[in-house]
């Protein structure tokens, strides 16, 4: 197994206090990383970098640790450009959107999805992520469901059911037939495809009750949940994301003080995804309240075509610091370190022995400029488990 050594990294965030700086980011100056295989065997200082087969000049740039999305919702078909004009234009933002692609969805062949699915990862990696969670939810029968859940099992580990994302339009009379479905047939069907089971609790989706039901029948078939928690309006979604032990509650835009406590005191992430409030143009989740209150907190895209049609992690930093009362070294640990805790992972989201080796490095001298440089491409090389890919825009 060959190594190789990146050296002459002039800021190294490490996300690991005792590598480092003693900071959470870890930052260790004139660094070096070696990476053997698919993993980071070591990390330091330039000078007492261990011998390795390769070498790669950082030239005095920084590196970090691959972003971890850990939110978005990347299998469907068409796009809601118009919806989004007309939103823009004053028309307020309504779940019922989703029923659109949901059409567009069942409509399109297994090739269409996943070829619009690997357009996106790639955009993705582009960009520097390196992990990403990926969901159903544009299905809504069992067939297309885990047709979803399949072509996303393709391309990561973390597939996520999403069936109760809206009430299927066939079920509009009958949401509870449509819960007893998500939790009969269609989850049968879909489990042996996914790692979690996720559920849009809010007005006009699922209530609480019918979001229990659901988590919980996930739960009985191994699936471990997450939710799509208080977006639009308070409700009861962070408290039952606690409740079940979730890994991430997400959104997390209207919150109680009860809601931010629940979240401090237990190891649910809170997960803010400042895309959906950007392109919705509503209100920003507070994350300095949440931070304050000492709850965990990542930063994901939500990357879909109705509500946050961005692929791009450095953006939601740039929203975050700009707009969310975060610091650009809290904005850089949610959107790695807080990622990975938001999918239970310690073996991502850091760079320290024993983590893969999944790097970006920028073309600047601090990971502070990817929220002091919004809109600029700075991800200049990105390695994934060891391999440094070749970059290129689809
Ligand atoms: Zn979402």
């Amino acid at each position: 197994m060959s190594s190789t050594v990146i050296s002459n990294i002039a800021t190294l965030v490490t996300n690991d206090p005792s590598l480092g700086d003693a900071s959470p980011l870890g930052l260790v100056r004139d660094a070096a990383v070696v990476i053997e295989g698919d993993r980071i065997v070591w990390t330091g200082e330039s000078s007492k970098a261990p011998a390795t087969d390769n070498r790669f000049d950082a030239e005095g740039r920084a590196v970090l640790p691959g972003f971890v999305d850990s939110h978005s919702h990347l299998v469907f078909a068409g796009d809601r450009t118009e919806e989004f004009n007309a939103r823009m234009s004053g028309r307020p933002y309504s779940a019922g959107g989703i029923r659109t692609t949901v059409a567009a969805t069942r409509a399109a062949t297994d090739a269409q999805l996943e070829a619009n699915l690997t357009r996106l990862l790639a955009e993705a990696l582009r960009q520097g992520t390196t992990t990403f969670e990926t969901k159903s939810g544009y299905g809504l029968t069992t067939e297309d469901e885990a047709r979803a859940l399949r072509l996303a099992a393709r391309h990561t580990d973390e597939v996520t059911f999403l069936g109760a994302h809206i009430v299927a339009p066939e079920y509009a009379e009958d949401p509870a037939g449509y819960v007893a479905l998500v939790t009969g047939e269609m989850l049968d069907a879909c489990a042996p495809h996914a790692r979690w089971i996720d559920v849009f609790c809010e007005k006009g989706a699922f209530d609480g009750d019918q979001a229990r039901a659901i988590l919980t029948a996930g739960r009985a078939k191994g699936l471990h949940p997450r939710v799509h928690a208080n977006q639009l309006s308070y409700g009861p979604g962070v408290q039952l994301a606690v409740e079940l032990d979730a890994a991430s509650a997400d959104h997390c835009t209207h919150l109680t003080d009860a809601d931010v406590d629940a979240l401090a005191n237990s190891r649910t992430v809170a997960t803010l995804l400042p895309g959906a409030e950007f392109s919705t143009r509503a209100e920003w989740p507070d994350a300095r309240r949440l931070l304050d209150a000492g709850a965990t907190v990542a930063l994901s895209t939500d990357c879909n075509p109705g509500s946050s049609f961005t692929s791009s992690v450095p953006f939601c930093i740039a929203l975050a610091v700009r707009d969310m009362g975060m610091t650009p070294d809290e904005a850089v640990w949610s959107a790695t370190a807080g990622g990975a805790r938001a999918l239970r992972r310690d073996d991502v989201g850091r760079i320290a022995p024993g983590a893969y080796a999944d790097l970006l490095l920028l073309d600047a001298p601090s990971h502070v400029q990817l929220a002091y440089r919004p809109g600029v491409p700075l991800v200049r090389k990105v390695w994934q488990k060891g391999r440094r890919l070749e970059l290129r825009w689809m």
